[in-house]
């Protein structure tokens, strides 16, 4: 094989590209992550929130969240290799998932949880006034504009209560995840380079045979892997397979928000994760008694498509007062912040039609995809890595997957990962909350 030939390209060293480099390389393949940015996870990985949480609403999405979560808590072991900036940590502070009535998304997870034997604890609505006696546990929703009427509107119920996950939390450092995942790469053999840009995939005899780069020269692989983030359909669209996708990807304008914890506690130490769809947001504890908040994507806010290159713009008014106010209204005693304290992140969610990844093939022989992680699939980095070194293995030994959906067995929990969940050429899954908690 000469210097410029390799077994797998993968476009994208986000936490996610870092994770399929890291699974192929593991497995003995020669593999080259390409990336036009300056270093691992710079981006939409860098924005990321970083909630680990298992409250999907499919059986596939929990076992993979919940596997998921083994990965982060033997982050160093799974490694294998150090990394001189240190490791990411998972922060372990439990997270609520409020239950405002009976029909509620509570009714989907609970049983998966049951089937899976995921823990969690039903905290009633006193329960959860005790553990939570700064909120405000009356209902305000569905969620609403701080600019509409109905959001200042009286509350019309009261909150039932709330599904405990004491495994949940977040991870500390979403981008150092990525460069962890890099010096693993490397560590078995993967190379990395950076400030590279792809704009071509190169084809023969039918199949992938490489890419071209920005400077116009090419690198020979047959397989390439696109795990571009937000860059996911315009990179699909240059090799080829966007059209006949049947779910399709979308760089989407995200904000989350950084507010200060209630001057009653300390949020940091005492708090935990929330995932309020009375309110259209979760939050979760941030370093120095701060929360970080971000939007569930409730119908009334807005999905604004952005070019993957687009400028973004600071935060918006709108949606700093919207969500400050969404939050202050479940915590009174955080009092609202002022417009000029504004701070928090703006990003990109890769959002797939029904805000479920797809993990992939596509109609090219040899060209794989990890994309469409609609904001949600930081937690399943590993289980990604995993699934897609998986998948890649038996295709390229010639497994019909589009006719036989492929099944993983999850690294850590044995439990099985139906593929078909995340296939290009599925409908839209009527199962989907089509909402985000983190
Ligand atoms: C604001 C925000 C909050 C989030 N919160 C959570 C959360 O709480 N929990 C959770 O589980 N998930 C969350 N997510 C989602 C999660 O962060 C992403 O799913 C994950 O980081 C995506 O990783 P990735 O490697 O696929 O993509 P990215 O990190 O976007 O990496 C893609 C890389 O591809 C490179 N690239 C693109 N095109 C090319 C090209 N042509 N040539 C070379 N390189 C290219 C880019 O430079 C980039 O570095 C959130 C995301 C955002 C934006």
């Amino acid at each position: 094989m000469s210097d410029n030939e390799y077994d797998a390209i993968i476009i994208g060293a986000g936490v996610i590209g870092g994770a399929v480099a890291y699974e192929l390389a593991r497995r003995g393949q020669r593999t080259l992550s390409l990336d036009k940015g300056p270093g691992a996870g710079y981006g939409s990985t860098s924005a990321s929130s970083a909630v680990i949480r298992f409250s999907y609403s499919t059986e596939t999405g929990v076992a993979a969240a919940w596997d998921g979560l083994h990965y982060w808590k033997n982050w160093a072991d799974y490694l294998g290799a150090e990394d001189e900036n240190g490791f990411a940590k998972l922060v372990q502070c439990g997270m609520a998932l409020l239950i405002e009535g009976e029909q509620g998304h509570h009714n989907r997870v609970m049983p998966i949880w049951d089937r899976l034997g995921v823990p969690y604890e039903y905290w009633d609505r006193a329960t959860l006034g005790d553990k939570a006696p700064n909120f405000d546990l009356n209902l305000y929703g569905p969620p609403a504009r701080s600019t509409d009427e109905e959001f200042w509107s009286d509350s019309h119920g009261e909150m039932v209560g709330a599904l405990f996950s004491p495994d949940a939390g977040y991870v500390d450092d979403p981008q150092l995840a990525a460069h962890n995942l890099q010096r693993a790469a490397e560590a078995q053999g993967g190379e990395f380079r950076f400030r590279t840009e792809v704009v071509g995939i190169d084809q023969a005899g039918g199949r992938v045979s490489g890419v071209t780069l920005s400077d116009g020269t090419t690198v020979s692989a047959s397989v390439v892997v696109n795990v571009g983030g937000p860059h996911s359909s315009h990179i699909n669209k240059f090799a080829g397979v966007y059209d006949a996708m049947n779910i399709k990807t979308q760089s989407i304008r995200h904000e989350t928000y950084h507010v200060p914890g209630p001057p009653d506690m300390d949020f940091t130490a005492d708090g935990f994760a929330v995932a309020d769809d009375d309110s259209g947001i979760y939050f979760r504890p941030q370093p120095g008694n701060n929360i970080l908040v971000g939007t569930t994507d409730p119908p009334c806010d807005p999905k604004i498509a952005v070019g993957p290159d687009a400028e973004l713009g600071e935060l918006t008014s709108d949606g700093w007062d919207t969500n400050t106010l969404r939050i202050n209204k479940r915590m009174p005693t955080l009092g609202v912040p002022l417009p000029h304290d504004k701070k928090g992140v703006v990003d990109r969610y890769d959002k797939s039609d029904d805000w479920i990844p797809i993990y992939d093939r596509t109609d090219l022989d040899g060209f794989y995809v990890a994309i469409g992680t609609s904001g949600n699939q930081f937690k399943n980095a590993g289980v990604a890595g995993h699934l897609m070194a998986e998948l890649i293995e038996a295709v390229e030994g010639g497994h019909d997957h589009d006719a036989e959906p492929l099944q993983v067995t999850a690294r850590y929990t044995g439990l099985n990962l139906d593929l078909a969940t995340f296939s290009r050429n599925r409908e839209i899954n009527a199962d989907s909350s089509m909402t985000v908690h983190g």
